[in-house]
């Protein structure tokens, strides 16, 4: 039997492209083996290039298979190959090279390569892409909670971000094929499904009629569908009707993670994002009303091009009275070909982890201030897997619907389960938690109380 490898680096749409490709391996008998122990026949390496970094990584991942097995057949995929195929192609050793369009041809490439052995560059002009290119994944290999692509691409060209030359314009996947992949996915026994894309928020601008709130109201119809959440959504496409949908909704998470990048209008401006502060808390203060208790979280960048100490702390104050449940913090990093690296006044990497050690720290105080409204609480959680800090511990660790992470004494079987968790104790890493039971009011045998 042939083998096949992959290698992902990236975002979850590059590890739901790699589900899709496996599937298209799978289909014509080949056998899933380990990328960095096994030696395959043939490799994939799905790539990033959101930073200079992503590219040397996925450089780095390309040699390293081409060196585990000079025979091997190696495919080169994702938003790096997209935008420097030549780069790729330079590597000797790289058999094909397949951009973000065009997957569902690389059986018939590998085909190709065993007869004629010519390297082969399939990248096409993907800012001509219109159709939602459709990829199929029925299961993920080892996860619990499923991710569902429903949009590609992007028309926003934030200054920093190169995303829309790697991945195209804004495209919606047809309302009708997220409901068949939802009921595919409920069939294979997931109760939370995470609704995914480049710009997710963005899905429906390209449709007629059709939007995001009235794809979150079709999947409520998919039987067997516990709970909904979406990757992340703009501010500025939270939109009346969304609002409307979370609050008369009994299965969307009460999590919505809100890119802010940064808290200072004139940072923003020259980020070229689509609000202002004063928008962008507005739209908090709406979503707070229609779902109250919500986990609001969201990514910033600090030392962005000209980011003055003032702006930084305008950010760190902004933050602070938004009041995220977490934050993911970034170093802004220069990507060659965007705007924002042929900018002035590029800020020392000396400040920068300045200026990120003094937002972890904010996070730490916000994680612990938000998971704290909520001792005593009885949560949903859906369990993942053991306590990885201690596989052996009999612990159990999953995030509840409003994205806590808790970690509470259980038994293997109650994975992927939706399982009753009152929240003990407040963290930021991760909460403590005590099981009560299972949704489906099956009582499991009492387990004793075990300090955690
Ligand atoms: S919204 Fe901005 S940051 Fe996000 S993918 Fe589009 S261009 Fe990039």
């Amino acid at each position: 039997m042939a083998t096949v490898a992959f290698h992902t680096l990236g975002c979850k749409v590059n590890s739901y492209e790699t589900e899709a490709i496996w599937q298209l391996f799978k289909s014509s008998g080949y056998q899933r083996v380990d990328f960095e122990t096994d030696t395959a026949d043939v490799y994939v390496i799905n790539t990033c290039t959101v930073t200079n970094t992503g590219d040397k990584k996925s450089r780095q991942v390309i040699r390293r298979a081409i060196r585990r097995n000079p025979d091997a057949i190696v495919a080169v995929t994702g938003c790096y190959a997209q935008t420097s195929p030549n780069e790729i192609a330079a590597i000797p050793g790289v058999d094909i090279i397949v951009g973000t369009q065009g997957r569902e041809k690389l059986l018939e490439y590998v085909e190709q390569i065993k007869a004629e052995r010519k390297p082969i560059n399939a990248v096409g002009n993907i800012m001509k892409a219109r159709e939602f290119e459709e990829l199929d994944v029925p299961a993920f290999t080892d996860r619990t909670r499923a991710s569902l692509k429903i949009q590609e691409g992007c028309n926003n060209f934030c200054t920093f971000c190169i995303i829309p030359w790697a991945r195209g314009l804004m495209r919606s996947r047809k309302p009708e094929s997220v409901i068949e992949q939802a009921r595919k996915l409920v069939d294979a026994g997931y109760l939370e499904i995470v609704l995914t894309g480049i710009h997710t928020g963005g899905y429906g601008e390209d449709l007629e009629d059709y939007n995001l709130a009235k794809l979150l109201v079709d999947l409520h119809q998919v039987e067997g569908l516990k709970r909904i959440r979406i990757s992340s959504i703009e501010a500025s496409q939270i939109t009346e009707e969304v609002i409307d949908v979370i609050n008369h909704s009994d299965k969307l998470c009460r999590h919505l993670h809100v890119p802010l990048q940064a808290g200072d209008d004139d940072v923003l401006k020259r980020m070229r994002r689509k609000y202002t502060t004063a928008e962008f808390y507005e739209k908090m203060v709406r979503v707070r009303e229609a779902l109250p208790g919500v986990a609001i979280t969201t990514d910033v960048i600090v030392g962005f091009p000209g980011e003055t100490d003032e702006q930084f702390m305008n950010g760190y104050h902004f933050i602070k009275k938004v009041g995220f449940a977490e934050l993911h913090v970034f170093p802004y990093s220069m990507r060659t070909g965007t705007p924002a690296a042929r900018m002035p006044d590029q800020v020392e990497e000396e400040v920068k982890r300045e200026r990120v050690a003094k937002l972890l720290e904010l996070n730490q105080e916000l994680t612990v201030a938000y998971a704290s409204q909520f001792v005593g609480d009885v949560l949903e959680v859906i369990p993942e897997r053991p306590y990885k800090e201690d596989p052996s511990s009999g612990l159990l660790m999953g995030y509840s619907d409003n994205y806590l992470n808790l970690v509470f004494p259980g038994t293997e079987e109650m994975i992927g389960k939706v399982c009753k968790v009152r929240l003990d104790k407040p963290g930021s890493e991760y909460c403590q938690g005590t099981f009560v039971r299972v949704l489906d009011d099956v009582r499991l045998p009492q387990l004793e109380e075990r300090a955690i």
